[in-house]
């Protein structure tokens, strides 16, 4: 009997594999249709100054626009686009898509804002990204000082040597630099110091429990001071309470973006809600 149920087990473990086999291969042949269809947007979620409480800046965040009307998350697809590669051509849309967006948004006489673009490990490695992002630059008319690069700390951590040329290439053409979700991964921090970084964005596990959770409080607190000390500003991530925005501004926090101020918005919604701000109140938050 113990065979037998042994046997059944076996079986209904590569029964679950094979769905699982399969329904990754159903989301990787959709996610192929989707980049062939161009079914990719962006979003835009603000970031706020937390002294002037202005809009200085944005970050686009990808979603996929399915056929059937359906919005998908990167949560979904994005690991699954790292893995097959795909996040190569629908990265570049990203980057290109993001920089035509900010210089139409200044041509609309908008105040400049820096936009920032997540950038994968496979775009980063194999010294072709500072060529692209020139390129889309060009191609869209943006001045370099308006577009920022988000690498996560467990990307530029994975192979720091080659990551100090690397950003300095990047740097090299003008552009800002953000270290993401930082605080997750284990940061070098002689590397942290070579880096030629200008944001350090805290990871919003951190941010969530701030107020709550003594350890997360203390984090974000180091995170800061680290920052300040090697010239970098700090971004917190995931703002969503009132708590933790004071908690914020009382330990000298950069910069914040989160539902609490605003959730991503299609470009329309941005400028929208970019032209308001501006009207009554300067961009104040
Ligand atoms: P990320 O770069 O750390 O982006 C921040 C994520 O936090 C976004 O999720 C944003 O919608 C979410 N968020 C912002 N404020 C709040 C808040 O107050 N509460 C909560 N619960 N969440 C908040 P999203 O858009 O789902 O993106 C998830 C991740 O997917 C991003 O994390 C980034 O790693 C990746 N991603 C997004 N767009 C791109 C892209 O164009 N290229 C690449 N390579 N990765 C991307
Ligand atoms: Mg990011
Ligand atoms: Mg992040
Ligand atoms: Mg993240």
């Amino acid at each position: 009997r113990a065979k037998e149920r042994g046997r059944n087990n076996f079986q209904f473990y590569t029964a679950s594999m094979n769905e699982r086999v399969s329904e990754r291969l159903s989301l990787e042949s959709m996610l192929r249709q989707a980049v062939s269809r161009g079914e990719f947007a962006l979003h835009y979620q603000p970031k706020v100054d937390l002294r002037s409480g202005r809009v200085v800046g944005v970050e686009a965040l990808l979603r996929w626009q399915r056929g059937d009307g359906a919005l998908v998350l990167p949560s979904t697809f994005i690991s699954l686009a790292e893995e097959t590669g795909l996040i190569v051509p629908i990265g570049e849309w990203a980057l290109q898509q993001a920089c035509r967006d900010n210089k139409a948004l200044q041509e609309a006489g908008l105040p400049p804002l820096h936009v920032a673009v997540n950038i994968s490990a496979r775009q980063f490695g194999g010294g072709v990204l500072a060529g692209r992002v020139k390129a889309a630059l060009e191609g869209a008319g943006l001045g370099p000082e308006w577009l920022e690069l988000e690498l996560t700390e467990s990307l530029v951590m994975q192979n720091p040597e080659e990551a100090v040329r690397a950003l300095h290439e990047l740097k090299d053409l003008g552009v800002r630099l953000a270290i993401d979700d930082f605080g997750t991964g284990y940061s070098s921090l002689s590397y942290l110091q070579r880096f030629p970084i200008d944001h350090l964005k805290i990871d919003q596990s951190f941010v969530r429990d701030i107020g709550a959770d003594p350890n997360d409080a203390i984090i974000a607190r180091a995170v800061i001071s680290l920052g300040h000390s090697l010239g970098m500003q700090v971004v917190a991530e995931g703002v969503s309470s009132e708590e933790q925005l004071s908690f914020l501004r009382r330990h000298d926090c950069d910069q914040m973006q989160g539902f609490l101020f605003s959730r991503p918005l299609p470009i329309a919604a941005l400028s929208g809600l970019l032209e308001r701000a501006g009207l009554q109140h300067g961009y104040r938050a």
